[in-house]
């Protein structure tokens, strides 16, 4: 079953979102879509009516539909070129808060996968051109592979969130390796990549944490500093604003396309531009 067929969207970005799909099956790995997609970014094809457009009251698209939820979204400084952060060699992966960079960039990560897949997100990922990191339990990929396969093809990475969500910290080191390892190589069965990194359940971790992690693949285990729930960007910093660096967390859940958006605007709002995890992690 194939929602990009079933969802009423322009004919071109269907045929658009098709190509990626295609591009996808000739060659897995992401290399591609990163690069279509960094691409893009900066000018998205499909032209979205900004508010200051003052479109005539006919041609103003429905409150909370795909081209609404498009037309809100604000025009971004373009994406600066990426430059990786080093990253250790002490046979631990780094935990970080935030990317240790001073680039005005700013990360959207979504967690879970298993409560709510809004079908909308897949096209608006795509019209908006947002970069999302997606930190995936693994049965719930396993269980909705399709709906992440089409998030990847329009530009979105898939990465680690262990099996069962549990709480690692004062864990074993063999429970810890289970959990991220065993994750990790059903996540690079389903979507033909390992995964680069890893976010704890809950945050929680431990050193064993990040050596294990290091040990199944990770190059860095990321936190959060804001989380997006509902539409409303809550700052766990005390400058209430976000930073270069900063990584927004959300879910998996209804609201996800509120969620999406308001992250949008606070990165707009900081004078940042999103860009691509992976991009920065290499
Ligand atoms: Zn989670």
């Amino acid at each position: 079953m194939s929602a990009i067929t079933t969802r009423r969207i322009p004919a071109v970005v269907t045929l658009l979102a098709l190509l990626a799909l295609t591009a996808c099956a000739v060659s897995p790995g992401h290399a591609t879509h990163a690069r279509q997609f960094t691409a893009a970014q900066p000018t998205p094809s499909a032209p979205a009516p900004t508010p200051s457009a003052s479109p005539s009251a006919t041609a103003k698209p429905a409150f909370k539909s795909l081209a609404w939820y498009v037309s809100q979204v604000p025009t971004f400084p373009e994406a600066p070129q990426p430059q990786p952060v080093p990253l250790p060699t002490t046979g631990s992966a780094p935990f970080w808060h935030r990317l240790p960079t001073d680039q005005k960039v700013a990360f959207i990560t979504i967690d879970d996968g298993g409560l709510a897949r809004p079908p909308g997100v897949i096209d608006f990922i795509w019209e908006a051109r947002i970069p999302v990191t997606m930190f995936l339990n693994s049965p719930a990929a396993a269980e909705h592979t399709d709906y992440f396969r089409q998030i990847e093809a329009v530009g979105g990475i898939v990465e680690n969130h262990t099996i069962n969500h549990n709480s690692l910290a004062g864990r074993s080191y063999d429970y810890q390796k289970q959990e991220i390892c065993g994750a990790a190589d059903r996540l690079e069965g389903l979507f033909g990549k390992r995964p680069t990194l890893f976010r704890p359940p809950f945050g929680e971790h431990d050193s064993t944490t990040l050596k294990a992690a290091h040990d199944c693949g990770a190059k860095a285990v990321f936190h959060w500093t804001e989380t997006v729930h509902e539409g409303k960007v809550r700052y766990q910093t005390p400058e209430k604003v976000i930073q270069p660096g900063d990584v927004l967390l959300m879910h998996f859940r209804p609201a996800l396309m509120d969620d999406l958006l308001a992250a949008l605007k606070a990165i707009h709002r900081a004078g940042l531009t999103p860009a691509l995890l992976e991009q920065y992690v290499r």
